[in-house]
């Protein structure tokens, strides 16, 4: 079957910085896929030229077999992927279910955005509970669950999730951990980008690990776990 993602020799450039230097990587539908590697590994840099908010300098990223590599992300929404990027990223004057909104601006029938309304909230009771209350004042975690919500909103099918437990206190970690297997269960394929090794690599089925902008190392989670060590190596913890 070929893969939902195919990314092939992605180089990605800003000015002379080289962030990413002829990556190669596919996701099946289904999976769950982690990127792996320390700060300036080129990750988020990666997840962004998918989701059309860099440039693609060289290569080809195809999704769904279609090629996207030029797309903007308000094109690419509507063919299924959605973008949680990191830092959270909430508009922090609109209210909660407004920021949720934002998410579903592609999807014109007014019926599927109430039933997305109402996943993301069965997903997130909390963002239910405040959900006229602005998205500035929520905690860490609460605007966290809300950057993820909003990618939901649109339905996708391939979703990028950029650091996704940075800076949540550890419970708020297990809470979205958590989350993403439920999503899986829902047929949702992932792509997830962690500076949590091991909680990722617990929940996913594979992974890629990224240095210097190159992939360096990749195989099956359960492998990857075994080599153990990966933080201190690849890491630099
Ligand atoms: P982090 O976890 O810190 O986000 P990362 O693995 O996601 O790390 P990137 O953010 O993709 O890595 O960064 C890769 C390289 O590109 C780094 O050297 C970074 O400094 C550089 N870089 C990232 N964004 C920009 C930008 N907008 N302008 C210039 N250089 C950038």
């Amino acid at each position: 079957m070929e893969p939902l993602l195919k990314v092939s020799s992605l180089h990605v450039r800003y000015g002379a910085v080289q962030a990413v230097r002829g990556v190669d990587f596919e996701i099946r539908e289904g999976e769950i896929v982690a990127f792996l590697g320390a700060n300036g590994a080129g990750k988020s840099s990666t997840l962004n030229a998918i989701a059309g908010l860099v440039e693609a300098h060289a290569g080809t990223i195809e999704f769904a077999g279609r090629d996207i590599t030029d797309l903007a992300p308000e094109t690419l929404t509507p063919l299924g992927l959605a973008l949680s990027p990191e830092g959270r990223r909430v508009f922090p004057a609109l209210s909660v279910a407004e920021n949720l909104l934002m998410g579903a601006y592609s999807v014109k029938d007014k019926t599927k955005v109430k039933d997305a309304w109402e996943r993301v909230y069965s997903l997130f009771p909390i963002l239910h509970d405040r959900k006229d209350q602005l998205a500035g004042t929520l905690s860490g975690g609460q605007q966290q669950m809300l950057a993820v919500g909003r990618a939901l909103m649109s339905g996708p099918r391939l979703l990028l999730l950029d650091e996704p437990s940075l800076g949540l206190a550890p419970l708020i970690v297990e809470q979205v951990f958590e989350l993403i297997t439920i999503l899986r269960d829902q047929k949702v394929t992932i792509a997830l980008v962690e500076q949590n090794v091991a909680k990722s690599l617990e929940i996913a089925d594979r992974g890629y690990i990224l240095s210097g902008g190159q992939v360096v190392g990749a195989g099956a989670a359960s492998d990857l776990m075994s080599e153990g060590g990966l933080e201190d190596t690849f890491l630099g913890a």
